[in-house]
């Protein structure tokens, strides 16, 4: 495995019941305590685990929920404790939708996972230990192991049945394909250009108590992409990551941070922050595109290699998904590795069956990317029906705010517990949207 962060952590509980031995190999030094790390720069920026990611993690590792509690993580009912404000609902109408989930910080969620995985028995967490190139078959047709660097220096060749490349970029599935003579897989790309900037606060005394945390939508004018997630953490934090795009960038300092804050289309999380006291710098973070890899469209490729999470697909961090399709994709591992056990040959089968049924599993978070495209300067291609996509996504928030039923069932498709079909498979829903998509 290559890899312990989200990805790597998730599918080492996947395949560790199904090979002897499991070696995850991270270049970071991985620290003892819930602490920032330099592989994952992404970690000092708001990370909301959605409830389909933490049911894919308790799958995989069960009772995983309470090592959140005892890690200190936040309860937010779904539909109440975050306020959501959009423009013509400030707020979304806030009610119990019926399910729970965890607000942390990204180091005590890995933190927690990471303890998971190193209480595997036939599992070696190798850290530092920098993986330098996949090694294949004088062939190519097969991947045969590793060549890693140790934190001494010292240089190895591992040999292995299965490479799982968890290295979020895939930089290495890359190369050993061009080494190989294949070709990469064709992308997809959305091209948002994402300034971040967060910061985080003790809690003040006087702090809200009808939420937990909010979000802030921009405005209705497309050009205006200013947005923010104000989110509770274990030890009485807030974490407030700042967005805009195209140059709207947040500035990296506290006074030009909290001067963005003001400019927010509604005042509810500057007047929360603005007397707060913030625990450490603003940090800034500058993400260009969404990025769909289509593996499955490839002819050839090597046995015994199987790219995973981000290695597949990047989506724009401001719909909260990566972490959680990446929980959902060792689900799928380990259901495939399940089902292949029974044929002659399941390493063989494994990447053609993943690449086969990873599709369905990204259709629905990829589709809500593609709503980027609401901005005009968003680059890429705009899916042919976006503009009745974006109708549709209208009428369903105006009938979502009036009816708690359909309230719950847009959350639980934003939330990846069902995929987006289930507005289709549903006539008498379609009947009113389509109603009021001709109003709209
Ligand atoms: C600003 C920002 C905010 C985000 N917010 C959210 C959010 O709110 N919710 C959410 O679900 N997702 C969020 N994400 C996405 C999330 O961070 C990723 O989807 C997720 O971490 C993907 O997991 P991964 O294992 O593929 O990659 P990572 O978690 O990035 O892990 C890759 C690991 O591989 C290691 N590595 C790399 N190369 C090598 C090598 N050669 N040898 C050994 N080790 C190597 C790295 O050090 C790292 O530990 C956000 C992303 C960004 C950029």
């Amino acid at each position: 495995m290559v890899g312990a962060g989200m990805g790597g952590l998730a599918a080492t509980g996947a395949i560790a019941r199904h090979f002897e031995q499991v070696v995850v190999m991270e270049r970071d030094a991985l620290p003892a305590e819930p602490a920032h790390r330099p592989g994952i720069p992404q970690g000092r920026h708001v990370h909301g685990l959605l409830v389909s990611g933490q049911r894919a993690l308790s799958a995989l590792f069960p009772g995983f929920e309470q090592d959140l509690v005892r890690a200190g993580a936040v309860p937010l009912i779904a539909g109440l404790d975050i306020r959501s404000e959009r423009p013509g609902y400030d707020p979304f109408p806030q009610r119990d939708l019926g399910w729970s989930s965890y607000a942390l910080s990204r180091s005590a969620l890995e933190h927690a996972l990471r303890r998971r995985v190193e209480s595997l028995a036939n599992v070696e967490l190798r850290q530092p230990c920098r993986v330098l190139e996949l090694l294949a078959t004088p062939d190519g047709a097969t991947v045969s192991g590793v060549r890693c660097e140790n934190g001494d220096g010292s240089r190895e060749t591992l040999a292995a049945d299965l490479v799982i490349d968890a290295s979020g970029r895939g930089a290495l599935t890359f190369a050993l394909l061009k080494s190989t003579g294949r070709s990469p897989p064709e992308e997809t790309t959305i091209g948002v250009d994402f300034g971040y900037a967060t910061c985080v606060f003790a809690v003040p005394d006087d702090a809200p108590t009808d939420w937990k945390g909010v979000l802030t939508f921009g405005g209705r004018d497309p050009q205006s992409s200013r947005g923010a997630l104000l989110h509770p953490l274990e030890g009485n934090r807030w974490m407030l990551s700042l967005g805009g795009r195209h140059g709207e960038d947040p500035a990296g300092d506290i006074d030009g941070f909290l001067a963005f804050a003001r400019e927010l289309r509604t005042p509810t999380i500057y007047n929360a922050v603005r007397h707060a006291k913030p625990l450490g710098p603003v940090v800034r973070y500058g993400f260009p595109e969404s990025v769909l890899r289509h593996f499955e469209r490839l002819e050839t490729f090597p046995r015994g290699l199987l790219p995973i999470a981000d290695a597949i697909c990047r989506f724009n961090p401001i719909y909260g998904q990566g972490m959680s399709v990446a929980a959902q994709e060792a689900c799928l591992l380990e259901r495939l590795l399940e089902r292949l056990s029974e044929e002659s040959d399941p390493i063989g089968g494994l990447a053609p069956a993943f690449f086969a049924e990873v599709p369905a599993l990204l259709d629905t978070p990829w589709s809500v990317a593609t709503m980027d495209f609401i901005h005009p300067s968003t680059r890429g291609q705009r899916p042919a029906d976006f503009e009745t996509r974006l109708k549709f996504g209208m009428a369903l928030t105006r009938l979502a705010a009036q009816d708690p039923a359909v309230h719950r069932l847009a959350a639980e498709v934003q939330s990846l517990l069902k995929p987006r079909s289930v507005y289709r498979d549903d006539p008498a829903l379609m009947r009113v949207i389509s109603a009021i998509m001709a109003q709209v």
